[in-house]
């Protein structure tokens, strides 16, 4: 007998297993646009020079290597805070927030998660939209929080059903908590417009639900860090007391620092100590304090003028070879001949592109292209180079006749 007879193999991770198969393949014009990571446009992995000016940096400060403290470097969670809000928010200068250093946005939203759990006595309903980021329901569910949806996207239109939404959110029991992403959602692409943004708020106010934003994209939807804001400030402005997890694996490029931050704001100082007080107590026996590299290096890039500026250049450059690839990869669909309205694809925003392909049609393109994607038919704008953009062209349109 053995210890673990009792234990069932479990289902593969569904993007890491089409990475597999990707590598298994030996056609040399293989796409594996499954993953969510930036690549250049040679397909290679980006690191920014920010980031290598900022190690070079750090490196020659021979700083020690002592525990951070609980809840981290406290340079990095007052710029990463700063970063979110604007500088000039009021929530800052009154100090009604806290922010803690988390194991990037997935600890972040975990860390918010088991918060959630132990404190916020309303309701153990969590909204998110439908669709969502795959990992958002296990990170909730472990927590022991539970999951409902709310309408997001429409599949007529690979756009967002504004009217759904509403009317959903319309109906969320109060006090329920609504996550929401901030911009570039994950997986559609598709975000609401200023004025979809603000008529939001108002129901989400009007049901006293308890808002946590997922913030996983700053800076690449537009390229601009403060026009992906835009929404989470709104609200705060509003007067919605959310909660906020920021993570700097995608803007910064540093995927495997895991660097991230978590907000709560607070009603005032007061609230936020004591809610500070709790976060260390629930962050402690997880993984004491977490770990200072990259917190380094984005503090060192958010707070040195000219490498701060070289990164607001560089996520700039990532968003926008992203937006090229949309028009060139529509145009390219044109050009093969396809007579289908693949506007969406250039409307939808951020990392990631919700095709419209079905999963029949997935199969084929992965059969007799070796182009490698999630079943939803989700692709990863940024696995595409202006190599072989057209040969993607051709293999959608193939499959999409
Ligand atoms: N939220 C969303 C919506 C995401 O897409 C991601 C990354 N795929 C994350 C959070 C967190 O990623 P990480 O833990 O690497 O920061």
């Amino acid at each position: 007998s053995s210890w673990w007879g009792g234990v069932q193999m479990g289902p593969p991770d569904p993007i890491l297993g089409v990475t597999e198969a990707f590598k298994r393949d030996t056609n040399p014009k293989k796409m594996n646009l499954g993953v969510g990571a930036y690549r250049d446009d040679k397909g290679k992995p980006f690191v920014l020079s920010c980031v290598r000016k900022a190690e070079a940096l750090i490196a020659a400060k021979q700083l020690d290597k002592e525990y951070l403290p609980i809840g981290g470097l406290g340079d990095f969670t007052k710029a990463c805070a700063q970063l979110a809000l604007g500088a000039n928010n009021e929530v800052l200068s009154s100090g009604r927030n806290i922010t803690v250093q988390t194991i990037s946005g997935t600890g972040s939203l975990r860390i918010g998660a088991n918060f959630l759990s132990r404190f916020h006595g309303g309701s153990r309903d969590v909204y998110l939209p439908k669709p969502s980021w795959g990992n958002h329901t296990p990170i909730f569910r472990d927590a022991g929080m539970q999951l409902k949806a709310y309408r997001y996207y429409d599949p007529s239109t690979c756009g967002f059903d504004f009217r759904g939404a509403l009317e959903d959110i319309s109906k969320i029991p109060e006090q329920s908590v609504i996550l929401l992403h901030a911009c570039a959602h994950n997986p559609t692409g598709v975000d609401p417009k200023q004025e979809q943004w603000k008529e939001i708020s108002d129901i989400v106010k009007k049901r006293n639900l308890l808002v946590f934003f997922d913030m996983a994209y700053q800076g690449f939807a537009s390229g601009d860090i403060d026009r992906d804001a835009w929404a989470v400030r709104y609200f705060i402005e509003q007067g919605h007391n959310i909660l906020l997890s920021q993570s700097f694996a995608k803007n910064m490029g540093l995927y495997g620092e895991r660097v991230g931050g978590f907000t709560v704001v607070c009603k005032d100082i007061e609230e936020s100590k004591r809610v500070e007080s709790q976060l260390k107590i629930l962050i402690r026996p997880i993984y004491s304090n977490p770990p200072m590299n990259g917190a380094r290096i984005a503090t060192t890039i958010l707070n040195t003028p000219e490498l701060r500026l070289l990164w607001l250049e560089e996520v700039h450059g990532m968003a926008n070879r992203i937006i090229k690839m949309r028009e060139q990869l529509v145009a390219g669909l044109k050009k093969s001949g396809s007579s289908h309205n693949w506007q969406h694809v250039i409307d939808q925003i951020g990392m990631f592109c919700f095709t419209g392909l079905k999963p029949e049609q997935v199969e084929r393109l992965t059969k007799e292209f070796s182009v490698y994607m999630t079943k939803d038919g989700r692709i990863s704008m940024a696995g595409i180079s202006s190599g072989n953009v057209g040969y993607l062209a051709e293999g959608i349109h193939a499959v999409t006749k």
